[in-house]
């Protein structure tokens, strides 16, 4: 096991902004999920930046 604390991000309301959903995985872990393609990002995509990029790469500007 590693020794590193995985920290775990957390939706935030205004990300549906962004183009997507919450999904909550088993563990209580939450992740993005694109309206667009339906594509479950990851947790660590929890991010503003990161679910930006998934649109300009995956369907365009
Ligand atoms: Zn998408």
């Amino acid at each position: 096991m590693s020794s590193k604390k995985k920290e775990k991000r957390k939706w935030l309301d205004e990300y549906v902004q962004y183009g997507y959903t919450c999904i909550t995985e088993h563990d209580g872990s939450q992740r993005p999920n694109c309206i667009n393609c339906n594509a479950k990002l990851s947790n660590s995509s929890l991010a503003p930046a990161k679910l930006r990029k998934h649109y300009p790469k995956l369907h365009g500007d």
